[in-house]
């Protein structure tokens, strides 16, 4: 049986979030960084160099947060450094167009055959309320269906709840979101096709978007069955309802054509973030010329940006995504990921222990849960997160960095050792058996 190590030092990052609290909300500038869920207060990061962190006090940590999924090519990748570093002489913002937003968006379209053109915007959020807003502008209807389980951003439609019951309004699952534009969001169970018939029977014709996350990976990893997904393409179709396809996770994480093409189906929007911008702020939607030309300035769906397609983010996404366009590249990162989770998986087995991981391409997510096959957003037991709150603490003393929640999934970088991944390998073992003693 193994033991507790002690507790690193947090001297500095304590002092700074003190600091912090001063001037921001929760300290935080995003509120699951502040280690609600999980021991101790946040680590300040000081720097990042392929899959280490440091933090303030000098403690270095392998890294599986990898800023909640965009760097899938390690901290502090040469490629994109230069190529950043290229483009800081030349200015940070024109408010005109620029041949870097070109590229990417060739180098995206090349690789991409689920859209036929694309807009960047800033961040995931935008992406997805601009998407939202593009499927009722071309339907001309104002109901939108989205997942009990997915995570879309947090624009006032998107933070909605369900209720109790098959098919239900939603209820806001923030303060300031106006009631009534909860009632124009209906939420569902995932992988429930009886959900879906009854919304479409007591909806019809007013449903303008299904919204989904193709592979849900912000609340545990939820892996739809792929049946499912093409009764959802199907269903949409035959009620003129578009299918979003949100990949702000899973666009250029399983490939570029992301989970739309794990499920082989076309969506009819899809929107994307985290990894299209190489670490830099950048969102983007895309779909049919057809669709994109409802548009402003084409359209009449207004969408704009002061630093929209900012040459300095469209510079480290080009570098970012010419990495990954290369042959091989998402199949040896799934190789590398499944001999990592087979491992661990061997000696939980063995161990007999409740912790199952599920994983797709380089996401894995630890549920401390016998079901192994959950795929609903109520089949993560809440109790199950203090299991999380030990392993997370025993990790971090080890030089183990995961996301600070149990509901949020991790992440191999091509950065990732096989020194990096073998050290992980027994920090879990490690603390598995402190979790389980
Ligand atoms: C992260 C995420 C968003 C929000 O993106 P931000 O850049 O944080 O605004 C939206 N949808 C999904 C699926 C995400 O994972």
């Amino acid at each position: 049986m193994n033991t507790s190590v002690p507790d690193i030092s947090r001297d500095k990052s304590t002092a700074l979030f003190e600091k912090a609290k001063e001037y921001f909300p929760g300290g935080v500038n995003s509120p699951v960084r502040a280690f609600k869920s999980v021991y101790g207060s946040p680590l300040f990061i000081e720097r990042g160099d392929k899959a280490h962190l440091w933090d303030a006090d000098g403690n270095e940590f392998i890294d599986f947060c990898c800023s909640w999924g965009p760097l899938i090519l390690g901290h502090n990748n040469q490629e994109i450094r230069e190529a950043i570093q290229n483009q800081l002489g030349k200015g940070l913002s024109f408010g005109a167009p620029t041949a870097l937003e070109n590229q990417l968006a060739e180098l995206i379209l090349t690789h991409n055959k689920k859209i036929e053109k694309i807009r960047f915007v800033s961040s995931g959020t935008e992406a997805v309320m601009s998407a939202i807003r593009l499927a009722r502008g071309y339907t001309k209807r104002d109901k939108i269906v989205k997942f009990e389980g997915c995570y879309h951003g947090h624009s006032d439609s998107l933070l909605v709840k369900a209720g109790s019951g098959l098919v239900t309004f939603g209820e806001t699952s923030s303060a300031g979101v106006p009631k009534a534009f909860a009632d124009e969001t209906l939420v569902l169970a995932l992988n429930d096709k009886e959900a879906l018939d009854k919304v479409f029977t007591d909806y019809k014709d007013q449903i303008a978007a299904v919204i989904i996350e193709g592979i849900p990976a912000n609340n545990g990893l939820l892996i739809q069955d792929k049946a499912y997904i093409s009764y959802l393409r199907e269903l949409t179709a035959s009620h003129g309802t578009l299918l979003i396809f949100d990949e702000v996770i899973t666009g250029f994480r399983l490939g570029f054509e992301g989970a739309a093409q794990y499920y082989d189906i076309q969506p009819d929007i899809l929107t994307y973030g985290k990894i299209i911008g190489g670490g830099m702020p950048v969102g983007a939607y895309g779909a049919s010329k057809e669709l994109m030309s409802c548009i402003s300035p084409d359209g009449a769906v207004y969408q704009a940006g002061t630093l929209s397609g900012n040459p300095v983010a469209m510079a480290a996404g080009i570098a970012a995504l010419s990495i990954l366009s290369q042959p091989g590249f998402y199949e040896s990162l799934k190789i590398t990921t499944e001999k990592f989770v087979s491992d661990l998986r061997e000696f939980i087995e063995q161990k007999q222990y409740d912790v199952q991981i599920f994983t797709i391409g380089s996401i894995f997510w630890f549920a401390f849960s016998n079901n192994s096959s959950i795929q609903r957003a109520d089949e993560i037991d809440p109790e199950s997160m203090t299991n999380y709150k030990v392993m997370h603490r025993e990790l971090l003393n080890r030089g183990i960095y995961f996301g600070p929640s149990g509901y949020e999934v991790g992440f191999i970088s091509a950065a990732h050792t096989e020194d990096d991944l073998d050290k992980t390998k027994i920090a879990l073992k490690e603390a598995l058996n402190i979790v389980f003693q």
